[in-house]
Order: structure tokens, then C-alpha cells, then sequence
């Protein structure tokens, strides 16, 4: 029996029969995976603190007919802050439950996995605000998955998009369809059909930060409850555009 070691996040967990679990494991080497947790449930097993959602671990596993089985474990971040407060609880399982539906089955992905432990990490932390956090990780996380956003020209004519106080515009216009920003002209005209959401400059400058920054530098910015309400309308547009959720 091949026995291999993994670093990974429960995304979900299913009760089965009494004792044991069924878990949705997000791991460094082998992607999404589905793990048996025999006797998970019971009091006193050694599976129990880390048989639950948020739980990231280093597991033992071996691979049987149809799925890894766990066989040993040891807990590296629980993130138990998480439970105190529904709010960031929600946030949390939002995460857990987009990860879960775009990832694939054994496609390793460690970008993400890093992206959903950076966004954990700082929600489980208190110190920042809760929709900002959750636009940033979104985005990203269209990044990594292939759907960066065009930002630097318009996709229509193929013109630079120039970003400057001289330039007073109040408003730049971002195509959902296209999933890139376009000029004026464009908006108007041959894109009319598109569904066009309206970016301010600080929202502009977020997206083009959120779409270069290393994950260290990722979450560490604030914005007005201007922008906040901007980067919301364009991730939930563009999560819907890039994986219809
Ligand atoms: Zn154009």
C-alpha cells in the first residue's frame, strides 16, 4: 500500500454512518481530493480536530478503489477565531464553498491553496474589513484561474488606457464580457451589448494592485466605501462571468 503525505485545507465535511466522515480535502500536491475519515466522529479519535472545514493539516493518507483514506494527522491552523463571529463565518464558508465548486479533482493548484491560506489568515485575524477582503480574494482568484482582467487598453480599439489626474475623468468603463476595460468610444458604439460597469479611479488602481501584487503585499491597502462598493459589483459580476457562480 503507497502511503503519501499532503498539506491541505477540509473545504467540507459528510457525516457518514456513525462514526466516520467522508472530507473535501484542498491539498498542496493533489488538488482537491475526497478523504474517509474512518471514525472521525467518535469521542477520543485522533482524527476529530482536524476531520472539520477549515482545518489545514498535514495528512497520512493511502489510496484505496475510490478514494485516499486518512491514516494519521497533525493540525498546523485551525483558524478558530473564524467561529466567533457569524459574519466573518459566512465570509469564510464563501470561500471554502467557491474553492470547492471551481477547483478540480487531483489538479494540484498550490496558488490557489496559498491565496485561500493568505485570505483565512488575515479574516481569522480581525484586522481587516470584511467586503474589501472578500473582493481582493475573488479577484485574485480570477487571476489564478486564467481570467485576469484587461486593464492597461481598451479590448475594442487596442488603445492605451491612460490613467492620469490631468485626464479628470470621473469614471473608466469595464466590459464583463470582454473582461477588459474599453475607451469611451467603445463603450459606446460596438460594445453597446455589453454589460459595462463604471470604475472610478481608486477602484481602477485597486484591481491593477490586486492583479500584480505577490500575496505578502496582497490584502495590505484601504480604500473608500466608494471603491468597496465597486470592487464588490465587479467581482460578483465577474465571478458569475468567469464561472457562472
Ligand atoms: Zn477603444
Amino acid at each position: 500500500m503507497k502511503y503519501i503525505s499532503v498539506k491541505g485545507i477540509v473545504l467540507r465535511e459528510y457525516n457518514v454512518g456513525e462514526s466516520d466522515k467522508l472530507l473535501t480535502v484542498f491539498t498542496d500536491t493533489c488538488g482537491k481530493i475526497t478523504v474517509s475519515a474512518k471514525g472521525a466522529k467518535r469521542q477520543g479519535s485522533r482524527f476529530l480536530s482536524v476531520a472539520q472545514p477549515f482545518c489545514y493539516s498535514e495528512m497520512q493518507l493511502y489510496k484505496g478503489k475510490n478514494m485516499y483514506n486518512l491514516s494519521g494527522c497533525s493540525l498546523i491552523e485551525s483558524f478558530y477565531n473564524l467561529r466567533n463571529d457569524i459574519d466573518v463565518l459566512l465570509a469564510g464558508g464563501n470561500m471554502l464553498k467557491t474553492i470547492s465548486a471551481i477547483s478540480q479533482e487531483e489538479l494540484p493548484d498550490e496558488e490557489t491553496l496559498n491565496l485561500l491560506l493568505h485570505a483565512l489568515y488575515y479574516l481569522n485575524k480581525g484586522n481587516r474589513e470584511i467586503d474589501l477582503l472578500l473582493s481582493v480574494f475573488y479577484i485574485k482568484l480570477m487571476c489564478f484561474q486564467g481570467y485576469s482582467p484587461i486593464i492597461d487598453r481598451c479590448v475594442g480599439c487596442g488603445e492605451p488606457i491612460v490613467f492620469s489626474s490631468q485626464s479628470k475623468k470621473e469614471s473608466y468603463l469595464f466590459s464583463v464580457q470582454e473582461k477588459s476595460i474599453v475607451c469611451e468610444k467603445c463603450g459606446k458604439t460596438f460594445l453597446a451589448n455589453s454589460e459595462i460597469i463604471p470604475l472610478n479611479e481608486g477602484s481602477y488602481a485597486a484591481i491593477k494592485h490586486i492583479c500584480g501584487a505577490s500575496l505578502d503585499r496582497l490584502f495590505n491597502f484601504g480604500v473608500s466605501d466608494e471603491v468597496k462598493k465597486q470592487l464588490k459589483c465587479f467581482d460578483d459580476r465577474m465571478m458569475k462571468a468567469c464561472f457562472n457562480i
